[in-house]
């Protein structure tokens, strides 16, 4: 299978490739010329099979250029005994008989993000042995909380690799600044920068395409890649969990093979929910893919109207890895429902770039709203739904998951549209717990220390407390270190010694 750029289709690379480079040279995305196709029989084959299994198979239609061998060794280390809290890696939790909460944060940093940067290094390690033979691979990465976290923790003391992560200086929770600000490894390093999520992310971008800084990286055999959903190696192990969601409802008697879903995703970066997207374009039965954003609700504007325009307040809100005003991967649902317009995407995508706005005709509309809809939810709506699920269902979610099932129960309001659905739980509720414990009391917490309200969030809720978050509390501060948009090139170089 090939893989070309979203704005050249000249562009054809395999599969490793594209993941050792994680940005096609020309500033556009890496897509799959064609889709896989899985028949009911093979998706009645899959719900046999463990997460790991399912995996596989999803995988070696995507990755044809990873030998067998290479394949297991990747997804066995990635989703090995003892990585994930959960031995289903993400189970489908029933809350009543339409409503299922999908729970990807079972992994070492307790955000969804695990579920493909813990598989990515491998990915990335095998692709640059077949595509970039000796380079050292220098991940950069821009975060709005929790992508930071995972990438480096999965590629801590990987050999050939270095990893630099940026983070908005105010913009994440005490919790996940912790835990960046703590890592450890030999490879890793951690910057805060004066900014929002959408500063790091462009200058992130900009560095990435910049001459001379790469020619400054190749002249000491070191090369760039992204850990970033803009990278196709993010994606492609997030397709897995829907497939297997899917599954487990069938074993499970929730549904029957064949019948449709409705799936809602908290979105950022859009790639959680394109995911799905790829994973509907594959034959899996999903009937409407629910977009929830938080009060940063440029995709909900995008989705009701085909106007993106993202020249408007930003807002910090409690549910920080949502707070994105740049949505990396529409350029990818972009590129597929224009019929693969290479030049249309480049128009788009520059006009973003120069006026912040675009538009897409009414027919480019209205193939993207046959498989999306859309909502946001509020501050104060986050803090109801939280205490809502918690005290009807004894359900306790994040402030992400929160903002999906207000958007879900304010879809079925809309439409009536109630098939069985899976709501994806993006973190743990104690990644945020300041935020949370308020919710579930009604008042707001008054405590500075985050180790005591995680604390008091256990003793009201009787909710496990993972125990990576629980061990942050005697790990050394190794990175304190912050730096302005314009700084972050010299950052790189000081941060490589080079
Ligand atoms: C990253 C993240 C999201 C958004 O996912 P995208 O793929 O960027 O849309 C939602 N919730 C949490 C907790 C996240 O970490």
């Amino acid at each position: 299978m090939l893989y070309t750029s979203t704005r050249d289709n000249s562009i054809k690379v395999t599969a490793s490739q594209a993941i050792a480079r994680g940005i096609s040279e020309e500033g556009g995305l890496f897509v799959p010329c064609e889709l896989p196709f899985f028949s009911l029989d093979k998706i009645k084959d899959m719900a046999s099979q463990s997460y790991i299994g399912r995996a596989k198979t999803i995988l070696c239609e995507f990755l044809d250029d990873f030998t067998e061998e290479e394949l297991d060794y990747c997804v066995n280390g990635a989703y090995a005994e003892g990585k994930f809290s959960s031995k289903d890696i993400a189970p489908v939790v029933k809350i009543n008989e339409k409503e299922n909460i999908l729970e990807l944060w079972h992994g070492p940093t307790c955000a969804f993000k695990d579920m493909a940067l813990q598989l990515l290094p491998y990915l990335m390690t095998v692709s640059a042995k077949k595509t970039a033979d000796g380079k050292t691979i220098v991940i950069l990465v821009a975060t709005s909380g929790d992508t930071g976290k995972a990438a480096l923790e999965g590629f801590k003391d990987v050999e050939h690799t270095k990893i630099l992560v940026f983070y908005p200086e105010n913009g994440v929770s005490p919790m996940q600044k912790l835990q960046m600000v703590t890592q450890e490894g030999e490879n890793v390093a951690v910057c805060a920068i004066k900014g929002n999520f959408d500063d790091a992310q462009s200058a992130v971008k900009a560095i990435f395409t910049d001459e001379a800084i790469k020619e400054k990286l190749a002249q000491r055999n070191m090369m760039f890649s992204s850990a970033n959903s803009i990278n196709w190696g993010r994606l492609v192990p997030q397709i897995v969990y829907y497939f297997s969601a899917y599954c487990d409802l069938m074993n499970k008697g929730s549904i029957r093979a064949g019948d449709e879903i409705n799936v809602v995703v908290p979105t950022g970066n859009f790639g959680n929910i394109l995911a799905c997207y790829y994973a509907k374009k594959m034959g899996l039965p999903v009937k409407k893919l629910i977009c929830a954003s938080n009060s940063n609700n440029v995709l909900t504007d995008f989705l009701h109207s085909g106007t993106y325009d993202k020249n408007r307040d930003f807002y910090t809100t409690t549910s920080p890895s949502m707070d994105i005003l740049i949505s990396s991967n529409l350029e990818r649902l972009l590129y597929h429902v224009s019929g693969c317009d290479d030049k249309f995407v480049s128009k788009l995508m520059s006009e973003l770039s120069s006026g912040g706005v675009y538009s897409v005709s009414d027919n480019i509309l209205c193939e993207i709203q046959r498989s999306f809809a859309a909502g946001f939810a509020a501050e104060e709506d986050v803090r109801k739904t939280i205490k809502k699920y918690f005290d009807e269902n004894g359900y306790l979610c994040d402030t992400h998951t929160a903002v999906a099932l207000k958007v879900y129960e304010d879809y079925i309001r809309e439409t009536g549209d109630d098939i069985v659905t899976v709501i994806d739980s993006t973190a743990s509720p104690y990644k945020f717990s300041k935020s949370v414990l308020s919710a579930v009391n009604g008042f707001d917490s008054d405590s500075s220390d985050e180790f005591q309200t995680v604390e008091e969030l256990h003793n009201k809720t009787g909710a496990d407390i993972p125990a990576p978050l629980a061990k942050l509390k005697d790990k050394k501060i190794r990175f304190s270190n912050s730096c302005t948009r314009q700084d972050m090139a010299d950052m790189v170089f000081g941060l490589l010694g080079i």
